[in-house]
């Protein structure tokens, strides 16, 4: 069997960074999923991580050889407040390797136990979030968005106590890199400064690698990672996707989603749609998903601004400079996707009209409470000219006066643009996707796992979700909004 080639790079940065903690032992693990086409792009085949052999290794009952586990030490600004001393409180990072295409990832389980950094915690995870997290992640990479992916999951024999015992899950997820804005934070609130330079170094040589010998590279680092977050929430609200806990320890980098709490996708249309049953206020409702990313930047900003100029006045001028490109850059990446989403023709320059096109979607969409994926689909299939196929669109519409009007706006539009139809149908198709990991179903998945040991609703909603802009006949159950009694009343963070 191959052996596994840990780099090991984070242990490197030193004792300052990390708590040696080790995974505890679980009583009767079982791997019910691996992840047999991410263990070749990880170049993880012909090793010990595989379906038959893998389960001691991600239930942490056995550490993989070589492996040198770590709990990362962060802090972070939780709805708004600091906290100095978060840190992996159930997570357990085994090591670095390099994939198939030679780029640097980390192994990391969740829901291992307790570590240095658990505080009242009990450092398991429950099952459900961990099929969330499993489900959501992977749907994300099938959508083309950013994001940690899933390797494995266990379930591990153990009850953990919540509203109730339920059973307990472990996940073992990868990433670029775990390092999130929190961990910056981490350094600067102890105004540790060399920690600082050090940390920014390692992230730049391993993620940034192109601006590192860049004449401003700290500067040029602070452009790429709100560049990143600029296209990263681009792409969730091009989507619907409501993160939910946008906390800055769960603000990665090397700019993928992280942390799948209490994410969701919505239905119905609505700028303030939130699902955490924690987030009172809506801090993390889907249309306050850009400004928060901005505030996350901007507490990330203040944490390297020693590394941005030695005059502090200029260090900060530095930074404003920087943040103040975002609403800007985040808007163009916005259009871009929303453009490609209506049938614009992206390569042309976008004009005036098509905006207000756009807008004026958006807001019949939300006083009609039109499913937001069905719309995009059913939007994707209309032809240049009107014809019946219009009836898929305008019955998700109450004012079907307003939606037609609209249409016929749209087609104006896009019938003075040189695409031809099936172009246009088809590149619209690569962005409105068929189907995406609706609340509802994620819900009855997890309800039948941890209430009846049942996993194959989580087995075919994953399967369903490999394509998911590819229509077929196995996915029109999934493509449907939930009935009144399937909506989900509550959705909790991901503990
Ligand atoms: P999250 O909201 O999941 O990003 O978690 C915020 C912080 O709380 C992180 O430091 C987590 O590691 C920690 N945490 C969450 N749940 C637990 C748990 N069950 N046991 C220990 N630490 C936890
Ligand atoms: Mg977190």
């Amino acid at each position: 069997m191959k052996s596994i080639q840990f780099t090991h790079s984070y242990n490197k940065l030193g004792s300052a960074f990390y708590s040696g903690d080790k995974p505890k032992s679980v009583s009767n693990p079982q791997l019910f999923i691996f992840n047999q086409e991410l263990q070749k792009e990880l170049n993880l085949h012909g090793t010990v991580l595989n379906f038959e052999d893998g389960m001691p290794y991600f239930s942490g009952n056995k550490l993989i050889e070589n492996s040198s586990p770590l709990a990362m030490a962060y802090s972070g600004h939780q709805f708004g407040g600091f906290s100095p001393q978060l840190g992996d409180g159930r997570a357990i990072l085994l090591g670095s390797l390099f994939d198939s295409s030679n780029f640097e990832y980390d192994l990391q389980l969740k829901g291992s136990g307790r570590t240095s950094y658990s505080r009242g915690g009990d450092g398991r995870s429950a099952l459900g979030p961990v099929l969330r997290e499993y489900i959501v992640s992977e749907a994300m990479a099938k959508l083309g968005v950013p994001t940690t992916r899933a390797l494995a999951a266990v379930t591990t024999g153990d009850m953990v106590a919540r509203e109730g015992m339920i059973p307990g899950g472990i996940i073992t997820r990868t990433s670029r890199s775990f390092v999130r804005v929190g961990t910056f934070q981490y350094f600067s609130s102890r105004n540790d400064l060399a920690s600082i330079k050090k940390l920014a170094d390692y992230v730049i040589a391993r993620n940034f690698p192109e601006i590192d010998n860049d004449k401003s590279k700290y500067r040029s680092f602070l452009r790429e990672v709100i560049k990143r977050q600029a296209y990263l929430i681009s792409k969730w609200m091009g989507l619907g996707f409501i993160h939910g806990v946008m906390n800055t320890d769960n603000m990665s980098i090397c700019g993928e989603t992280i942390d799948y709490g209490p994410c969701a996708f919505m239905d119905e249309f609505n700028f303030n749609k939130k699902f955490s049953f924690i987030d009172e206020n809506g801090r993390y409702a889907y249309s306050n998903q850009p400004h928060i990313a901005l505030w996350n930047l901007t507490r990330f900003a203040e944490s390297i601004l020693s590394l941005l100029s030695n005059d502090q006045k200029n260090a900060i001028k530095i930074a404003e400079d920087e943040l103040n490109v975002f609403p800007e850059l985040y808007e163009k990446y916005w259009l871009e996707e929303m453009r490609k989403k209506l049938g614009f023709e992206v390569s042309t320059l976008q004009n005036k009209e098509e905006k207000k096109i756009i807008d004026e979607l958006l807001n019949i969409m939300a006083e009609s409470k039109a499913d937001f994926t069905q719309t995009f689909y059913s939007l994707s299939n209309l032809k240049n000219s009107q014809s019946n196929g219009d009836d898929t669109l305008v019955r998700f519409f109450t004012n079907s006066k307003k939606i037609e009007n609209w249409l016929a706006d749209w087609r104006l539009s896009i019938n003075k643009s040189e695409y031809d139809e099936d172009s246009r149908i088809a590149s619209m198709k690569q962005v409105n996707p068929v189907v995406i990991p609706r609340n509802h179903q994620v819900e009855k998945v997890i309800r039948a796992a941890e209430d009846n040991n049942d996993f194959e609703p989580f087995f075919e909603l994953n399967t369903i979700l490999q394509s998911p802009y590819k229509f077929d006949q196995n996915k029109v159950k999934y493509m449907l909004a939930p009935k009144d009694s399937e909506v989900v009343q509550r959705t909790f963070c991901g503990t």
